[in-house]
């Protein structure tokens, strides 16, 4: 049995795994270290009302004083550079060595950058002091210039505008939030931000960045158009923090390569959770970027280092709330092969006849149905009748 847990990354996968070892039971020692300074919060608010300034703090994971109930030691503001797996030791950045033995890697990813010279006023936004250096520049009539129509570009170009300021969103792909939402939920979003006149332009992607008057900045597009702002804003995704892995040996496949119970194939004392852990899915390694996953990855892997039963993994979701919205997302739309419209607001998504994925445009009680239903074979007439309640759908 495992004496010594570390835990590299203070996030929130790394912060449930640590409270989750405690609550099963574990006694003997937990370290998490984190790069941040703060203690472990939930990102979600980081574009939403953190951003705005409607909530004073981040969502954290656990009262202050919790940490320390816990017997969990926060070693926070520091960062480890390697891992030393004959040794069962992770070097940090201050020449400090910690020993494991068992290591959890939760160190999530950074922003992606802009290919472009650094710009004193181009503001990524990943983090609670990232999201609080954006709003302290969100004054009411700035012009913000949002790179990145995917989740956190869109949530911040809603919360951007609710603040007063105007809004232009530049997208490089063809259609708005191509990751991860089926183009026609995305079709609903876009019509959302083009009522509270945000100015979203496909296609497109920045050049250059030049001095404008008054400490502004003109942004030239590859079509040769210009937008001028007060804030950039970009959100174009995350880079797995996969480099001490690695270079430690571990396979590495878009994230740190895991199986099931999120153990890496080739250290059973090695684990990799939340947005880092890459997981064999339908025979690619895929990594999964969602709130739900830092908590259901997180407490698998709790439960595989203390040799106890897995546990039923839930369907994955997330959502996004924008423009006075929530849209939810569940399963693998993607996955299937014939979609049903249940009125303006809801598709369900089926392969040979089962339930495989789902949208709700503020629907939540057809989502939390859709939830249970998953995998079931549904009536795609009866379903497609937003009056009749879904579970009536079930065939029977
Ligand atoms: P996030 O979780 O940060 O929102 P996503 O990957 O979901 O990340 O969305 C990022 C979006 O940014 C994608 O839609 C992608 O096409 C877009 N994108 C990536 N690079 C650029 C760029 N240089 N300019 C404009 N858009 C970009």
């Amino acid at each position: 049995m495992a004496e010594r847990i570390l835990i590299l990354g203070a996030g929130h996968a790394g912060g449930v795994t640590a409270i989750t070892l405690r609550e099963l039971g574990f006694s003997g020692s937990i370290l998490v270290v984190g790069d941040e300074t703060h203690p472990p919060y939930e990102r979600p608010s980081l574009s939403k009302d953190y951003l705005s300034g409607e909530a004073a703090d981040p969502v954290w994971l656990a009262p202050a004083e919790r940490w320390a109930e816990l017997d969990v030691t926060l070693k926070l503001g520091a960062e480890a550079v390697a891992i030393d797996r004959d040794r069962g030791e992770v070097r940090l950045a201050d020449g400090s060595v910690e020993a494991f033995d068992t290591l959890v890697l939760a160190m999530g990813g950074r922003v992606r950058r802009l290919p472009l010279p650094d710009h004193p006023a181009v503001r990524y936004l990943r983090t609670a002091d990232d999201a609080r250096a954006i709003a302290a520049e969100a004054k009411p009539g700035a012009r913000a210039l949002v790179v990145g129509g995917g989740v956190i570009g869109l949530e911040a170009a809603s919360t951007l505008r609710g603040l007063g300021l105007t809004a232009t969103v530049i997208e490089a792909g063809e259609r708005l939030l191509g990751r991860n939402v089926p183009a026609e939920a995305a079709e609903w979003l876009a019509a959302a931000h083009a009522r509270i006149g945000v100015d979203v332009r496909l296609g497109r992607s920045l050049q250059v960045l030049e001095d404008a008057a008054d400490g502004a900045v003109l942004a030239r597009l590859d079509d040769g158009s210009t937008v001028e702002a007060d804030l950039i804003v970009v959100g174009i995704g995350i880079i797995p923090s996969t480099e001490i892995a690695e270079a430690a040996g571990l396979p590495v496949a878009g994230g740190v390569l895991v199986g099931d119970d999120y153990r890496s194939p080739a250290d059973d004392r090695i684990f990799a959770v939340g947005d880092l852990a890459a997981r064999v899915r339908d025979g690619a390694a895929a990594r999964m970027e969602t709130w739900a996953h830092a908590q259901t990855s997180a407490r698998a892997a709790a439960l595989a280092i203390l040799g106890r039963p897995a546990e039923a993994e839930p369907t994955p979701w997330f959502w996004t709330a924008q423009c006075d919205h929530n849209l939810q997302i569940l399963g693998d739309p993607t996955a299937g092969d014939a979609v049903v419209a249940r009125g303006e607001a809801v598709r369900l998504y089926l392969r040979d006849g089962a339930l495989v994925g789902a949208v709700c445009l503020d629907q939540p009680r057809d989502f939390a149905t859709a939830r249970r239903l998953m995998g079931k074979t549904l009536i795609a007439e009866t379903a497609s009748d937003p009056a009749t309640d879904l579970r009536k759908a079930v065939a029977t």
